[in-house]
């Protein structure tokens, strides 16, 4: 009997909280996480503390790696993978490996998408010009950081999450 496929898009809380769960209700399913980013479940709330020098160490953003993944629930991790189509009449996805830049298909059993959202760049005139920064990822804050020598004054746009004073 073949082991039931389960396919997760998407590897950050939303994905690596539910590719876990499905491991407990399920010892014998394939589960494999797709993330087109080059890391998984990693702490979106730490990055400002990581701008900020709170936490000085990036791997401590790191909640869990594709090595902890498989060696602890058995769930395989393709990191900087996307997927870029479902065929819902034959249950496939078509992903594309990033690094090679070859495309392969993926039969599944059961499909999460767990694909979150992304920064909202508004349209306004001169938004793409070097010194702009979205923060959503650990490579967006790596790249806030290394400005921050030459950077003497700052703007934030948007302020959903307040930081506690005390932080
Ligand atoms: C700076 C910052 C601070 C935050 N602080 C807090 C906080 O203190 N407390 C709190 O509760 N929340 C906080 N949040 C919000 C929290 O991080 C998000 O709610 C959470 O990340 C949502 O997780 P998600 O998995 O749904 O989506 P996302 O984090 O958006 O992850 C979705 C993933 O799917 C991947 N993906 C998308 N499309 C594809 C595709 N086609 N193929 C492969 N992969 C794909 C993306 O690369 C992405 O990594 C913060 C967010 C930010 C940006």
């Amino acid at each position: 009997m073949t082991r039931k496929r389960i396919l997760i898009v998407g590897g950050v809380a939303g994905g690596a909280t539910c590719a876990a769960r499905i491991r407990r209700l399920c010892e014998a399913c394939e589960i494999i996480i797709f993330e087109m980013g080059s890391y998984v479940s990693f702490a979106n709330c730490g990055l400002p503390y990581f701008i900020g020098d709170v936490i000085v160490d990036e791997e401590k953003l790191l909640v869990a790696t594709p090595e902890l993944f498989k060696s602890r629930f058995n769930i395989q991790v393709c990191t900087d993978t996307e997927v870029l189509s479902i065929n819902r009449a034959d249950k496939t996805l078509e992903v594309r490996d990033l690094a090679t830049g070859r495309n392969r298909l993926e039969r599944y059993d059961a499909l999460v998408l767990s694909t979150g959202a992304s920064a909202v760049w508004p349209d306004i005139d001169g938004i793409h010009l070097p010194g702009i920064y979205a923060l959503r990822t650990i490579p967006d804050s790596r790249e806030i950081r290394a400005a921050l020598d030459t950077m003497t004054r700052a703007v934030v746009m948007g302020a959903a999450d307040i930081p506690h004073p005390t932080r």
